[in-house]
């Protein structure tokens, strides 16, 4: 169960957008249903922080921008394995919106990521090569930010890498799995879930 929030708990609310939603581009199975449990939980939270997946067209990690390729294949770009996404979350496009029942008034900061052409970003705080950072682990710290909860789509992509992330950054890290819905390409949520065990991050479970 999630513990009462304190005032240095941030929740970070992973790329609740059109796409990745039921009837959405790269829709993951269960994200309609997330919304509003998210509402309630991030109405008891003093800090949230909003991600959202934000592309270009011809995005570097869509299948559509390397001839032959289909969705779901990994090829190796400069910074590592990549794996190839139906086109999704365009920039101003109805898709990388935000859900519209999606209700977070409170909102402090919208982390924009994968705005790089030739790099994709799953997690919050840095892009897929590791290094360049999105500015959320700066903001943390300004803030005097402790520990970081997470939720949102996908869990084993932007959720997990997100938690992972943190952990390195010294952060306390909690997942909530009953919050996040999974992708899962080719064993990618037991991975992540493993990752995340070995990592210290304490998945919340019910
Ligand atoms: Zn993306």
């Amino acid at each position: 169960m999630l513990p009462t929030p304190g005032p240095r708990d941030v929740l970070v609310v992973v790329d609740m957008q059109n796409d990745f939603c039921e009837g959405g581009a790269l829709a993951v199975s269960g994200g309609n249903a997330l919304v509003a449990p998210i509402n309630a939980v991030a109405a008891r939270f003093d800090t949230v922080v909003l991600t959202q997946d934000w592309h270009p067209a011809g995005h570097s990690s869509f299948a559509s921008s390397h001839a032959g390729r289909d969705p779901f294949t990994t090829i190796e770009m400069p910074y590592g394995p990549q794996i190839l996404w139906p086109d999704h979350c365009i920039w101003d496009t109805h898709g990388a919106a935000f859900h519209r029942d999606l209700h977070i008034p409170h909102t402090r900061l919208v982390v924009r990521k994968g705005w790089d052409h030739p790099v994709d970003s799953y997690s919050a705080f840095f892009e897929n090569d590791g290094v360049t950072p999105t500015g959320l682990a700066g903001a943390l710290r300004e803030w005097d930010a402790e520990r970081v909860i997470l939720c949102g789509l996908a869990l084993d992509f932007c959720v997990g890498w997100s938690a992972l992330d943190a952990r390195r950054l010294g952060f306390s890290v909690m997942l909530v799995e009953p919050l996040s819905a999974a992708i899962d390409v080719d064993g990618s949520l037991a991975a992540i879930r493993t990752a995340c065990d070995d990592a210290g991050v304490v998945r919340i479970l019910e």
